[in-house]
């Protein structure tokens, strides 16, 4: 049962899809996808519209992005059931997920936006300090692309907009097929708040649209997606030779070591693989526990995943949702079920919740599974917890260290510096301690993955200023230059005493260093 389906093309030839809920399959209507030329018409007004964009105070801008914010505050519910309907999501996982995390966001980078927007001085190092002077500039590139995917699919269109509109560019982003209306919605929003016309546009449309995205010579493209659309992305934005970002998968691990609390890692084994159905980036796929504690932690993991709700219409009044898309049911059942074929004990779930009409999948627990299954080392997205027994700490690091990802992952004891250390060792991007999947929701700290889980950064000081280049510009404090031609003996050799004096004489070099 296919939750977007093509149907024939739009009498303006436009490609079109039917939609279904993936909780109750019941349609959600048809959508028309943004065409090449609807690309680039949406570029050439976002261009247009950027100077005067551009040419607003940083405090003005602020201005939009806090009026953004009380008209999605205003539109929580409205959100929500955008969400809920696109996504079959529980109303919780899209009150926080989406609307809180949009307006926390927010909050973050208007803060963020006047101490690191605002043009600067910076001191000269070395010689250049007497006779010049400094400045850096932070200059909008222009128009950015963003395109995000299904599972978060207001914030993680709305976030990287909103950075880069408020550094100066304007936007057009394209939301998955998956969810269209919960991406576009974000156009209604800025409408909403005022935006003058083009600053924010969000497109519907497919892997085309998004491809055209790419080849619209906007400035940047933010991309939000799986690991085989990143790298298609990349190679077009080398093609151009334009900068872009890329958050990608990831095949998260969870360390639990004997001295954890046991209760508090059970429960973060549990909600770390099934929030959001498991549609998570930074959710835990792989759980690795401490040999003197394994039957119990298992014991337990699997109590609390039969007791798990699963199956209202539409998110209401229950744990774990729908799975969004058939196509990540397909794949979930893939990993499972080849797991189930090399012997792999299931403790709870094991197969798809055929009593409802929609696609749902339980929490699924695994034991004696191997290393280079699909289940431990491609991303399942879903609800599905894998449990490994560890003799040593060395053995749990190699093991979560073991996938081509390298994302997020989790250590689990009370003795924090040990947690740390073990943190250090592990090639992810970040880590969480007696955490599952923090950081994103953690804009203070730059977000990323290393190895294929992605490139670059969203988040911290350094992803609003990712959206601009920094312009230095230089003068002189005591009118223009003095060097140049003729050169001659005599001015190499003063060159040299010069030298010497900064780098070998005790006097220069308590200036020069
Ligand atoms: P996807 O790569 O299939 O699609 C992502 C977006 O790219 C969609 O909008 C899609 O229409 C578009 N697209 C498809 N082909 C394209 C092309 N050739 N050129 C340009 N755009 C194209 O990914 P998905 O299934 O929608 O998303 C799930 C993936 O996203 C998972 O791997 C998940 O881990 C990852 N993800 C990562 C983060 C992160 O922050 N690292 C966050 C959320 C999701």
């Amino acid at each position: 049962m296919a939750i977007f389906e093509r149907i024939e093309d739009a009498a303006c030839g436009r490609r079109r899809l039917s939609l279904k809920s993936p909780a109750t399959l019941e349609s959600l209507g048809e959508i028309e996808c943004a065409s090449k030329e609807d690309v680039e018409a949406a570029v050439a007004k976002a261009r247009a519209a950027q100077p005067a964009w551009a040419a607003l105070s940083v405090e003005e801008r602020i201005n939009y992005m806090l009026k953004l914010r009380a008209v999605i505050l205003n539109n929580a519910e409205r959100l929500v059931d955008v969400v809920v309907k696109e996504t079959g999501k529980p109303l919780q996982d899209a009150m926080i997920f989406e609307v809180y995390a949009a307006c926390d966001f927010i909050t973050y980078f208007c803060r963020q936006a006047k101490k690191v927007l605002t043009e600067e001085r910076r001191s000269i190092h070395g010689v250049l300090r007497f006779t010049k002077k400094l400045r850096l500039v932070y200059k909008p590139l222009g128009v950015v692309g963003v395109i995000s995917p299904w599972n978060g699919p207001f914030i993680l269109t709305a976030n990287p907009c909103v950075q880069a509109m408020l550094a100066g560019n304007t936007v057009v982003a394209k939301g998955s097929e998956v969810t269209p209306r919960c991406a576009a919605i974000l156009e209604e929003f800025c409408h909403e708040a005022g935006l003058p016309e083009g600053v924010c546009q969000v497109l519907m449309g497919d892997g085309e649209t998004g491809g055209a995205l790419t080849q619209s010579k906007v400035d940047k493209i933010s991309f939000t997606g799986s690991v085989d659309t990143g790298k298609r992305v990349a190679a077009a934005c080398i093609e151009q030779l334009i900068p872009y970002t890329l958050e990608l998968g990831g095949k998260d691990a969870m360390i639990v070591c004997a001295d954890a609390n046991l209760e508090e890692a059970v429960h973060a084994a549990l909600w770390g693989s099934c929030v959001n159905t498991g549609h998570f980036c930074c959710g835990t796929e792989r759980v690795y526990v401490d040999e003197a504690i394994y039957d119990t932690f298992c014991d337990k993991v699997v109590a609390l995943a039969k007791a798990v709700r699963q199956g209202q219409q539409h998110g209401k009044d229950e744990d774990l949702g729908a799975v969004f898309w058939d196509r990540q049911l397909a794949i979930i059942e893939a990993h499972v079920d080849d797991a189930k074929a090399r012997g792999a004990k299931i403790l709870a779930g094991g197969e798809r919740n055929k009593d409802l009409p929609g696609l749902y999948y339980p929490p699924t627990v695994l034991t004696d599974v191997q290393e280079d299954w699909d289940v431990m080392q491609k991303e399942t997205f879903g609800p599905i917890i894998p449990i490994v027994k560890f003799k040593s700490i060395d053995e749990a690091i190699e093991k979560a260290n073991g996938t081509s990802y390298g994302l997020h992952g989790s250590v689990w004891t009370k003795d924090e510096t040990k947690g740390i250390a073990i943190a250090k060792r592990l090639d992810t991007g970040s880590v969480a301690i007696n955490d599952i999947g923090m950081m994103y929701g953690v804009p203070t700290a730059p977000f990323g993955g290393v190895k294929e889980s992605g490139f670059g950064s969203i988040h911290g000081e350094s992803s609003l200023r990712g959206y601009c280049h920094v312009q230095p510009i230089i003068s002189g404090k005591y009118g223009g230059s003095q060097t140049g031609y003729p050169y001659s003996e005599k001015s190499y050799k003063r060159m040299e005493q010069f030298m010497g004096f900064m780098y070998k004489n005790p006097i220069g070099r308590l200036f020069f260093g």
